[in-house]
């Protein structure tokens, strides 16, 4: 190892930072962050980002340095943008025994500034050591999007709570349980959704129930859209309480990437829903929630794209408050989403669409009970989910209701996934092009203007 990273409390420091350019202003701006006083030397003050900086209080810029500037500094950077001047400026901070950073010359440099991943009062500091500063963005980017942006909020609010719980729990081991429980739990997921004070509430009764002797039951249902198939198409949040779940109940729409993601020792359970054939039926569902949750563990419930829409995600966590458990929702991208994007579909257009409806084509008693003349109408893209066995009627329908036949109609099938096929034709010709290519469900139905721009976005074809 050779820098070793440090924290550094600069907050009655002065930094100089030596010139006009890019990298000076970077430097600058995260020395600020870090309350520290910075003067900018340079000739001039013409960068942006630079100028940028100027309301700030503990920003300074001079011309020239003074030797009281010297003697007042902690920390030297060097980033004038001329090699030899940045030498100088080296030599001289080491004479001094100040630490010096030279931009991009590790070799010249004391020390190097970190890529940082902010969410204080927790920090954590990426570097390669000045060597590939290029895998310090990757591995950055990486860690960006595995610690939750309320990552600073839960160590804030956790630390308030310290001393509480080291009073109420003597062992060190029984700390380190009940806190990786709680950070990695319930009152964790309160804070990522902005439910601070519900949060609060949760760890005081938990410190509580310690205090009392009692045994709490944690368990919590995590209601959560899976998208449409594309595992990259998952949220973040989704991704953190899939790996966390103890159970997962899932259905045929959420595909199979999507279920490695799950923990290998969770419990997984297939309540899936095949087209008038559920496995297992809607009340059993809410039970298998119910129960497992009461049993104390942290039950996923994966649902195909969003849960709220077309998704019975309502009915599920109605029984859930009803029996007083508590649960989360987290949103997916719904399937007219991710087959718009993956097709070359707009769902609206300034010229073309200026609305979108989502409509359930399931048929019952095979006919479909819908407002057909609404749908009827200029400039709107239609979309229907669980439209492909009821095809013939919706499209015989909208001609019946004045649709022209000539309109356009796509339907994509597996959509966003490798299998994704797409087929495209009119009101009059789809029913016969669907039968020849043998589409497979799921299957989404776009029907509009918007269908042609595909071509005209020259989006290739897969059917
Ligand atoms: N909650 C889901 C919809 C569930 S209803 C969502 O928000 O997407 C099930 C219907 O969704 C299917 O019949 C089909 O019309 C549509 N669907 C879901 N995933 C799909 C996919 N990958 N490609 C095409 N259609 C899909």
């Amino acid at each position: 190892m050779d820098f070793l990273p440090l924290f550094f409390d600069l907050r009655q420091s002065t930094a100089l930072v030596f010139g006009d350019t890019v990298a000076a202003s970077r430097k600058i701006d995260v020395l600020l962050k870090a309350h520290c006083r910075c003067y900018s030397i340079a000739p001039t003050c013409n960068e942006p980002g630079l100028k940028a900086l100027e309301d700030n209080d503990l920003f300074h810029h001079l011309d020239v340095v003074t030797d009281e500037l010297w003697d007042n500094a902690q920390l030297v950077v060097a980033a004038s943008g001329d090699s030899t001047l940045d030498e100088q400026i080296s030599e001289k901070a080491k004479l001094r025994k100040l630490p010096i950073n030279v931009v991009n010359r590790a070799d010249l440099s004391s020390f190097i500034f970190p890529s940082i991943i902010d969410r204080s009062p927790l920090i954590a500091a990426v570097s390669s050591s000045g060597e590939l500063p290029i895998l310090t963005r990757l591995m950055r980017s990486r860690l960006e999007s595995s610690i939750p942006h309320a990552f600073g909020r839960l160590a804030t609010i956790a630390s308030k709570y310290r001393d509480q719980v080291k009073t109420s729990l003597k062992g060190i081991n029984a700390r380190r349980r009940f806190w990786e429980k709680h950070l990695e739990g319930q009152f964790a997921d309160l804070v990522f959704s902005g439910r601070e004070k519900d949060a609060e509430d949760l760890l005081t009764s938990a410190i509580a129930s310690i205090n009392s002797g009692e045994i709490t039951n944690d368990g919590e249902v995590y209601l959560v859209g899976a998208g449409p198939g594309d595992p990259d198409l998952l949220t973040f949040k989704a991704l953190r309480l899939i790996r966390q779940a103890d159970v997962v109940l899932y259905d045929r729409l959420v595909s199979e990437p999507i279920l490695k993601l799950v923990r290998q020792d969770a419990e997984l359970i297939n309540v899936g829903k095949e087209r008038a054939n559920h496995l297992v039926p809607q009340e059993s569902i809410n039970d298998l929630l119910v129960r497992h949750a009461k049993a104390g563990k942290r039950v996923l419930r994966l649902k195909g794209g969003d849960p709220f829409i077309f998704g019975r995600g309502g009915e599920e966590i109605e029984s859930l408050a009803e029996e007083g458990i508590s649960f989360q929702v987290v949103p997916g991208i719904t399937a007219a989403s991710g087959c718009s994007a993956y097709s070359g579909i707009p769902l609206t257009h300034r010229d073309y669409s200026q609305s979108v409806r989502f409509i359930t084509g399931h048929l019952k008693n095979n006919s479909c009970d819908l407002p057909w003349a609404e749908f009827v109408q200029p400039n709107q893209t239609l979309v229907f989910y669980m439209g492909l066995i009821g095809l013939p009627v919706i499209s015989q329908s909208l001609i019946k209701h004045g649709m022209a036949e000539s309109t356009p109609i796509a339907l994509i099938s597996k959509g966003t996934t490798r299998e994704q096929r797409v087929v495209t034709g009119t009101l009059s010709t789809i029913v016969s092009l669907v039968e020849a290519a043998k589409l497979q469900a799921p299957t989404l139905i776009i029907i509009g203007e918007v269908v042609n721009l595909r071509e005209k976005l020259n989006w290739k074809s897969e059917a």
